[in-house]
């Protein structure tokens, strides 16, 4: 018997089960697909920001940030963290918020500077194109990740201290008796004094299986590379106006989202395509955002499944002492994905303490309006 199953292989899962293992646990990650970081965790934009109204966020967000510089580290890949710093952009209506989250960065001792349009043109040329009346917000700290290569990095070094993964795994249902919990799916039964679903927006689906609700209604958010041509120079870009965010991807992409769908959606049957409202959107504003959207054109684009909350806090804990949940990601679960997730595997494990306003049962699992999670103010 494990001391520990942990259902789902994204950044939050892979995260806590690497957390178990290091507490000496006998542990094994289970996920549906041929790989870890393959869902939304693979469909992310990977932006690491500072940017985030919620101090609890922002120390999840330092402590992340160190777990994926390990990672990247171990792995050697310069792809996996790229330093490229973000800007955001506020049209006159936005100004005075931008200058409120400048004072509260400062006070906070977050590297952040305001520019007019003339400063952030002589800064960053390619930045030119942007309207003359807006205000930008300069975060040199801000990082690109790559979600899925830190999930395997993280997994590997997990499974040199004694973590099992089973991909290709899809868990049917789970059982709780006396003194364990019963995992069903492909083959025998797996069976763990305590398990922890970590399964992104699959998790209230899974949890229905063992008679247990949760507030968390899965919605759809979407991103698109762009090919550009090569010679163009640019930080990442959030633009508050349109809600359109860039990010460079090499010296001939770039990525662009915004394309977030505040409905409910099916998990396993939602369209993972990108809308054609979508990539009209985007043809519309990227290249009023950056020189290199004049010319760009969309190669691919798709669509992922996140997990909205009531107050868009996380819900990390336990539903019945053997079953424990980590999910409630709000559409920007990969920056502070890795702290979560250890605070995640080290909860269900015993070795921290419950956070009551994390409890998964502290909101009734009524309906409730999907908000986005990633927002300049609460
Ligand atoms: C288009 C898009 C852009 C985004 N951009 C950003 C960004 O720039 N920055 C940011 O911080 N966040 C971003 N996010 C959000 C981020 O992707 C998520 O918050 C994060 O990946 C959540 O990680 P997770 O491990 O909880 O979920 P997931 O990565 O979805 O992992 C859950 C795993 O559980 C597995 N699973 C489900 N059911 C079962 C089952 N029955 N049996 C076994 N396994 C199962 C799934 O296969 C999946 O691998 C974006 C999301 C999308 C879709």
């Amino acid at each position: 018997m494990y001391d520990l199953v942990v259902i789902g292989g994204g950044v939050w899962g892979v995260s806590a089960a690497r957390a178990a293992v290091e507490e000496n646990a006998s542990v094994i990650l289970l996920e549906n697909r041929d790989g870890v970081g393959s869902e939304a965790s693979a469909k992310a934009g990977g932006i690491v920001t500072d940017l985030l109204w919620h101090p609890e966020d922002q120390a999840w967000v330092e402590e992340s940030r160190k777990l994926y510089e390990a990672a990247s580290e171990r792995s050697r890949d310069v792809t996996m963290l790229q330093r490229l710093g973000m800007v955001t952009l506020a049209d006159p209506s936005r100004h005075h918020l931008l200058e409120a989250r400048a004072k509260v960065l400062e006070a906070r001792g977050i590297p952040a500077r305001l520019f007019s349009q003339a400063d952030l043109a002589r800064q960053f040329p390619d930045l030119s194109v942007t309207p003359a009346d807006i205000l930008a917000l300069w975060l040199p700290n801000d990082w690109h990740v790559n979600p899925t290569q830190y999930c395997q990095v993280a997994a590997d070094a997990a499974r040199e201290q004694g973590l099992e993964v089973r991909t290709g795994h899809r868990v049917s249902a789970l059982r709780i008796e006396d003194a364990r919990v019963v995992v069903e799916g492909p083959g025998e039964d797996i069976v763990a004094r305590r398990a922890l679903v970590a399964a992104g927006a699959w998790t209230r689906r899974l949890v229905a299986t063992a008679g247990y609700d949760l507030p968390l209604r899965p919605y759809r958010v979407q991103l698109a590379s762009l090919a550009i041509e090569p010679g163009h120079h640019f930080p990442m870009v959030w633009d508050l106006a349109t809600d359109i965010y860039i990010v460079p991807d090499g010296p001939r992409a770039m990525l662009a989202g915004d394309g977030t769908r505040l409905w409910e959606h099916d998990p396993d049957t939602y369209d993972q395509n990108g809308d054609p409202d979508f990539h009209d959107g985007l043809a519309e504003h990227v290249p009023t955002l950056v020189a290199a959207g004049e010319s760009a054109h969309i190669v691919n684009s798709w669509a992922g499944a996140v997990g909205a909350t009531p107050d868009r806090r996380p819900l990390v804990g336990f539903l019945d002492e053997r079953l424990a949940v980590a999910c409630g990601d709000n559409g920007f679960g990969v920056m502070r994905g890795p702290a979560i997730g250890r605070l995640s595997g080290l909860t269900a494990l015993g070795v921290a303490g419950v956070r009551p306003h994390l409890d998964p049962k502290r909101l009734p699992p009524d309906d409730f309006e999907i908000r986005p999670g990633f927002t300049l103010e609460d």
